[in-house]
């Protein structure tokens, strides 16, 4: 397997619009996000664990599961959150796996979107580095509350289920600021581009 690099941040950091400058650059963007999203679409892998765990409650009458249901229940309860996590975590490290060995070889590196890579520890061995898009929690609270038109209330509890910025800081390698304009992240990941591309040739 070649060189990964770990992408992560809190939620509105901006993890999505930086994985898309690098994918434009042609990087691999491999996004356990989406993976955990179509595992859980319909006829997605994860369903069966989930009717059986969590009962008929968490899907509607179409069948389809009902994502608010299930956020409610596991927000209200850190045990209903443990046995979620345990049923979709070692799913989503299978797919991400198959999909970072499919991979081409001609990709000089590929990125790993992993949220929370700092909450799980999840991943770290299969990463060769870990870059954090941070930014002021109160950047995060607005971008989520414009972004998912929620409540402030709503924001700060995502937010308080997450590691903060100064653990996923100490976690990280490198780190990309975004919290002016989105023109300010392109020098940013040209700089981190050119290094990648730099530290997979040099280990390739
Ligand atoms: P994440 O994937 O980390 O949750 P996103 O990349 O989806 O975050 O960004 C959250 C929201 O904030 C999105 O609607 C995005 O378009 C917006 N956004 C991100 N960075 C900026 C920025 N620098 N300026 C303006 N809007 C931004």
């Amino acid at each position: 397997m070649g060189f990964v690099v770990g992408l992560t941040g809190g939620i509105g950091s901006g993890k999505s619009v930086v994985a898309e400058q690098f994918a434009a650059k042609g990087v691999p963007v491999i996004d356990t996000d989406r993976i955990a999203h179509g595992l859980t679409a319909p006829s997605g892998a994860a369903l069966p664990a989930l009717r059986a765990t969590f009962g008929s409650g968490i899907f509607d009458v179409a069948g389809r599961l009902d994502r608010a249901a299930l956020r409610e229940l596991v927000f209200a309860d850190a045990a209903e959150r443990k046995r979620l996590e345990a049923i979709l975590h070692p799913l989503i490290r299978e797919e991400s796996a198959r999909q970072l060995a499919s991979v081409t070889n001609a990709a000089p590196y590929t990125l790993l979107v992993v949220p929370l890579l700092v909450e799980t520890g999840a991943y770290r061995d299969h990463l060769d580095r870990v870059l954090a898009v941070d930014c002021a929690e109160e950047t995060q609270l607005r971008r989520v509350m414009a972004r998912n038109g929620c409540g402030r209330a709503e924001a700060e509890r995502i937010l308080a289920t997450q590691a903060g910025r100064e653990a996923r800081l100490a976690a990280a390698d490198d780190v990309i600021v975004n919290e002016g304009e989105l023109s300010a992240l392109t020098p940013q990941v040209d700089h981190l581009h050119r290094l990648y591309l730099g530290l997979a040739h040099h280990e390739g």
